[in-house]
């Protein structure tokens, strides 16, 4: 089977948590897989996460585990009638507290809220379905105006507009979660609603090297503060589901866009995410909508795209897999796919690592070479090749089983776990071996080594050899 660049990131689920179908969704394209801790016990996620290494090493190609934490997702309270009509045009009285409404009023269990909120600012409930203007704010008791009417049950999610409201991206059970998920040697961990770099900086403090962190992008002031949030995180991802309610919805394709380029341009993976494939969840075929939107972040270069309710809960979860797969396939046998990166010129830090990346690319394209394999330590110089986009498969060998895992997010990477050679000839060697018994090369391939010497020291990258397959 060819070689296909852009990953697949799977949501684990009800529907897809049983071993054989985790297998199954393997075998037939996920490269990746989420936890999300909106649901679900730590039990549930402990078994995952055994079954998940386990199919792994049957296969032979690791895989990447995400944990998804659900963040200061804020929600209104219970109804004794279980929900509550609004009705345009009337005013409603939102009030702090956590005890059941008799029905007059919205119960918010969320002071930071009434710390936050003056005249018009809008609220959202139920996923942007119902709609309130503010119009007066004591502390205690929100008025508001009914905007977009209908009827708000128990616990519906609420998205607020145009404020930044001064709560931390981790709430207390973000760092029970997150405390679990690091004993589960987890690849990385997608912080939920972060609005500031500080957000970023704070969850380091707890995480440190021991995963990754994926910033999730779905509050309009990380958009503000994109630049600033990029720097301090691994990865990133496009989270449309809370940001096109956040945002209005014509927003979310220019700002796809945005993070998609400035991820790469900073060699950190991005994921779109979020109704990619939603139709799916009941239907055995997805509508030609969402086709062109997955090909869509391919073309943008997107170094991975996500299933959610499609994988977690749907009906078809293995066929939603294969026809993601097949759409990035298709898209990725465009000429215009490769142009694009042809034609978009990265700034290169002055290293050794960058040169070398960058020559990468462009002796794949004059000699086609088929792949090159990267020895790396922490995954940064895979990180800087695969920023390049070459069209060739990247290889990343590396001891360390973290690095391995985490490599398997990243656009065009096959990871491999390895030992390290002792020296120049013994890589050789050793790389010939890899590229027949692994890589799938034949004789007479045109290869590519890109290492550091002595080998196993992060940052060290300085030598490139071209090869071919004997
Ligand atoms: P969620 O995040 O599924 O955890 O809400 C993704 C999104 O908001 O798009
Ligand atoms: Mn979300």
């Amino acid at each position: 089977m060819e070689h296909r660049f852009t990953k697949i990131l799977a949501t684990i689920g009800p529907a897809s948590a049983a071993p054989d179908t985790l297998r199954l969704l393997h075998d037939v394209g996920v490269d990746a897989f989420r936890l999300n801790f909106s649901h679900g016990t730590h039990e549930d996620h402990a078994k995952s996460v055994e079954r998940i290494r386990k199919v792994a090493d049957q296969s032979g190609k690791p895989i990447c585990i995400v944990a998804d934490m659900q963040g200061p997702k804020l929600r209104v309270g219970t109804f004794k009638e279980g929900a509550k009509e609004l009705r345009y045009g009337e005013e409603v009285t939102l009030k702090l507290g956590k005890e059941p409404s008799d029905g007059d009023v919205i119960m918010v269990p969320h002071p930071e809220l009434f710390k936050a909120l003056s005249p018009g600012h809008i609220l959202k409930f139920d996923d942007g379905k119902l709609q309130v203007t503010v119009l007066k704010n004591d502390g205690k008791n929100i008025t508001a105006k009914v905007d977009v009417p209908g009827k708000l049950s128990n616990k519906k999610g609420l998205n607020v507009i145009g404020a930044v409201l001064p709560m931390s991206a981790m709430t207390e059970k973000d760092r029970v979660d997150m405390a679990f998920a690091l004993t589960q040697n987890v690849d990385y961990i997608a912080l939920s609603f972060v609005q500031t770099a500080q957000d970023v900086k704070d969850a380091r403090k707890i995480i440190g090297d021991k995963a990754g962190i994926i910033v999730k992008i779905e509050k309009p002031s990380a958009v503000e503060e994109l630049d600033e949030i990029l720097k301090f995180t691994d990865a990133v991802m496009v989270a449309r589901g809370d940001l096109g309610v956040e945002l209005p919805l014509e927003r979310v394709p220019i700002v796809q866009r945005q993070i998609i380029r400035k991820a790469r341009a900073l060699g950190k993976p991005v994921i779109v995410a979020t109704h990619m494939l939603e139709s799916m969840i009941d239907s055995p075929t997805p509508t030609r909508a969402e086709a062109s939107d997955v090909a869509t972040a391919v073309y943008l270069g997107t170094d991975a795209v996500m299933l959610s309710a499609e994988t977690a809960v749907g009906r078809h979860p293995a066929t939603a897999v294969a026809i993601m797969d097949r759409i990035i396939r298709a898209a990725e046998t465009d000429p215009e796919f490769w142009d694009y990166f042809r034609n978009r010129r990265l700034r290169h830090d002055t290293t050794a690592e960058d040169a070398i990346s960058h020559s990468v690319r462009g002796i794949a394209e004059i000699m086609a070479c088929k792949a090159v394999f990267g020895y790396t330590a922490s995954g940064s110089t895979v990180q800087r090749i695969s920023r390049e986009r070459p069209p060739c498969k990247i290889v990343g060998l590396t001891p360390h089983e973290a690095t391995a895992n985490r490599m398997a997010l990243s656009w065009g990477v096959q990871p491999l776990k390895t030992m390290d050679p002792a020296n120049f000839d013994e890589m050789l060697r050793h790389i010939q071996h890899l590229a027949k018994d692994y890589i799938g090369l034949s004789k007479g391939d045109q290869i590519m080594i890109s290492a550091g010497i002595p080998f196993g020291r992060p940052g060290s990258t300085d030598t490139l050899k071209v090869a071919t397959v004997d």
